[in-house]
């Protein structure tokens, strides 16, 4: 049988946990699904990430509102996806944070990519009716942001190109907690068909530099220890490297996307198989490395039509 689309046959729901970082910082991890981070200053509360429809949000809100009940004044997009930034208006922020990059990247795809994604996990996006439109930054930050919550420190901060243009991390110094975003995944297969292969390792070499003591990935657990921060940004940059390596030695042999992606889909699989949506990002991961590797520095974007075309022509049988 041929692979379904993208993940469009996978109908299982996962278990959420909720999980306690410190007094100011929790997780809202899914075994492997999107995860939302939450800090609570002294005032407010900030939410990193939305979940993909405001009903998917209503169930963040609820376990933030067992742990308390100041107000969410907050949300940051880490970057412009909509499986991470559609549910923002259930939260009713003052203010939704985003780098320039990421806000140009909405106003350039948003479009285009919230109906890609829909299509390729009709899962992760339960009530899609609720979503009222794209999700438009209010507070638009370069480098930079320092936000106060009372006597705590937010650093907002874009540390380079990696899963996106725009990556945005959130850091807690007093606590050396990192919010990565999709830069960093942890028994997840990390998306890279909007990446920069290029760039991606320096900017997981910047995050490495602040010597983060716990991380929220993007996708996995809850990383409570440097052990696991040191094993999670590990595994995101073996398989990056390996991927565009592997991409790039077959673009240097002549060989076309098509048998490339058969050779990576054989060389990874041993070890990367079974982080979760291997099978889903791998063809987009590819069709990107390709594409970097030979005449696209930008990564172009994804439509419906397009993910369509490029999955038939790297799935079907000969
Ligand atoms: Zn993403």
């Amino acid at each position: 049988m041929e692979k379904s689309f993208a993940s469009q046959a996978d109908l299982a729901e996962k278990t959420v946990s909720f999980d306690r970082l410190s007094d100011h910082a929790f997780a809202y991890t899914a075994e492997g699904d999107p995860n939302t981070g939450v800090v609570i200053g002294d005032d407010a509360v900030l939410v990193i990430d939305t979940q993909a429809t405001p009903v998917m949000a209503q169930d963040v809100i609820r376990r933030i509102r067992a742990v308390t009940d100041k107000p969410i004044r907050y949300v940051v997009l880490s970057h412009y996806h909509a499986v991470r930034v559609l549910g923002a208006s259930a939260y009713r922020p003052d203010h939704v944070i985003a780098s320039r990059d990421t806000y140009e990247l909405i106003a350039e795809r948003g479009a285009a990519d919230m109906k890609s994604e829909i299509e390729r996990f009709p899962r992760l996006f339960r009530a899609v009716e609720s979503i009222p439109g794209l999700t438009w930054p209010t507070l638009v930050f370069e480098r930079a942001l320092t936000l106060r919550l009372g006597s705590l420190e937010v650093r907002i901060l874009q540390l380079g190109r990696g899963h996106t243009r725009g990556d945005t991390v959130v850091w807690l110094p007093e606590e050396r907690i990192l919010f990565s975003g999709d830069l960093v995944e942890f028994d997840a297969t990390p998306y890279a068909g909007d990446c920069y292969f290029e760039e991606w390792p320096a900017t997981l070499d910047a995050l490495v530099a602040l010597e983060p003591a716990k991380l929220v990935p993007g996708r996995g657990r809850a990383l409570q220890s440097a052990e696991d921060v040191a094993r999670g940004i590990a595994g995101t940059r073996a398989f990056v490297c390996e991927l565009y390596a592997e991409v790039k030695r077959g673009v240097a042999a002549g060989r076309d996307l098509r048998s490339i992606y058969r050779r990576v889909s054989t060389e990874l699989r041993p070890k990367y198989g079974h982080w979760v949506i291997f099978d889903h990002c791998l063809p987009f991961d590819v069709s990107r490395a390709y594409d970097e590797a030979t005449q696209y520095r930008d990564p172009r974007i994804w439509t419906a039509e397009r993910d369509r075309q490029m999955w038939e022509s790297l799935e079907a049988r000969d």
